[in-house]
């Protein structure tokens, strides 16, 4: 999937400890300038050059793609900054002598700019794992900045996710490739209708984004889990023990957990992240108990693929029981020869109890306006409630 990229840099509400301070001081001076020059720009103009500062500021322009938050003793999360061509998160797990880090983004060099960010603010240790925690092209693609950064590294994932990146990785990167044209003329399309000068340099910004892609990945390289396994691999250390697990089918057929009893850290990928859940390659009707499997180990600092990281489990939960009411929702259309625009028409956010429980609703349109600028009317919650069904229907039967 495409994110439109901003870079909303404002600090969200689960902000912890960040690591990168550097900056700061020359963001002042620089929004201080900017401040006065803006005198008369609109809210939503401001909170575009708001991004814009803050990119201004980095040192190098992808080194803006992460923020480093401290979670707890040697874990770390890279929460990724909207792009063109989304990037995940990043779970960081500091180790006696090396470094594991989970998950490998879109593009190389979004994983060379993670690693030069491990480097600056968490650890000289070298990176000796990477973990993918399933095959999707934002969590997989950057493996080879790993292997190119000279030192011994291995990549773990379960065999199904080896065997899904060996089948499906490059056709679907030739596919986003390929698709990138198309995108480029809607922006340009939408940049000659706006007015809004902060709207056209977004869609500029967008597009350079996604040319700079096509050309980066033209010399892709696919770098396959080299440790693969069923169920359950153990990473130990006398730091801290990673168990790296498969639980079941969720968001696609191979995902895996990676759980930190001593920390009491769980590294999620996106079976349980801070967007609404993407059922493009899913299982909806095993994803819960997949859930209810992972709940039973002992956590509290929860790590997604998306969005910001959680140190409790409301998130989870609700996410566990939308997938659920969301699921069964579908199934009873379908039994009453519901057509999916019928379905998408009754299945309203405000009729699905587990959005409006425990404050879920909110907390998604919060972590997807932090994901993407809007400039004009928002689009609503609904649009992603409809995408949802339409591919839970659509897999209703995977198992
Ligand atoms: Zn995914």
């Amino acid at each position: 999937m495409c994110h439109p990229a901003d870079p909303t840099s404002h600090p969200h509400a689960h902000s912890h400890n960040h690591v990168a301070h550097d900056a700061r001081s020359s963001r002042r001076d620089f929004l201080r300038t900017m401040s006065s020059a803006l005198a008369g720009a609109s809210l939503l103009e401001l909170a575009y050059h708001r991004a814009a500062w803050a990119r201004a500021a980095a040192p190098a322009s992808d080194d803006a793609l992460f923020t480093i938050q401290k979670v707890t003793g040697g874990i770390y999360f890279a929460h990724a900054h909207p792009q063109a061509m989304i990037n995940c998160n990043a779970a960081i797990f500091v180790r006696s002598k090396d470094v594991v880090v989970v998950d490998a983004h879109s593009k190389p060099s979004a994983a060379a700019s993670l690693i030069r960010h491990i480097e600056r603010e968490v650890t000289p240790k070298p990176v000796r794992y990477v973990i993918n925690t399933h095959f999707h092209w934002d969590h997989t693609l950057g493996n080879q900045a790993y292997r190119a950064a000279g030192q011994p590294v291995d990549f773990i994932a379960s065999n199904t996710t080896k065997q899904l990146m060996s089948e499906l990785s490059i056709a679907r990167l030739k596919a986003s490739i390929d698709g990138i044209p198309a995108q480029v003329d809607k922006l340009r399309d939408r940049a000659a209708r706006s007015s809004n000068p902060a709207e056209k340099a977004f869609c500029d910004e967008q597009i350079r984004q996604m040319q700079a892609y096509a050309v980066e990945l033209r010399d892709f390289h696919l770098e396959l889990p080299t440790i693969t396994f069923d169920t359950s691999y153990l990473l130990p250390d006398p730091a801290f023990d990673l168990h790296v697990e498969f639980h079941g089918h969720s968001h696609t057929a191979g995902d895996v957990f990676v759980f930190c009893p001593q920390a009491r850290a769980i590294a999620t990928g996106d079976a349980i992240h801070g967007f609404l859940p993407n059922f493009g390659d899913g299982y909806p009707r095993p994803w819960p108990s997949t859930i209810d499997s992972v709940a039973h180990a002992d956590f509290r600092f929860q790590m997604g693929g998306h969005g910001p990281y959680q140190t409790d489990r409301t998130v989870m939960t609700c996410q566990r029981n939308y997938i659920e009411e969301l699921t069964s929702r579908v199934a009873d259309g379908k039994t009453a020869g519901l057509s999916l625009a019928e379905m998408q028409q009754r299945i309203t956010v405000a009729s699905l109890r587990s959005l409006q429980s425990n404050g879920y609703q909110d907390f998604l349109i919060r972590t997807r306006d932090e994901s993407e600028p809007h400039f004009g009317p928002v689009a609503p919650l609904q649009d992603g409630v409809n995408a949802n069904i339409r591919d839970v229907l659509a897999n209703l039967d995977h198992v």
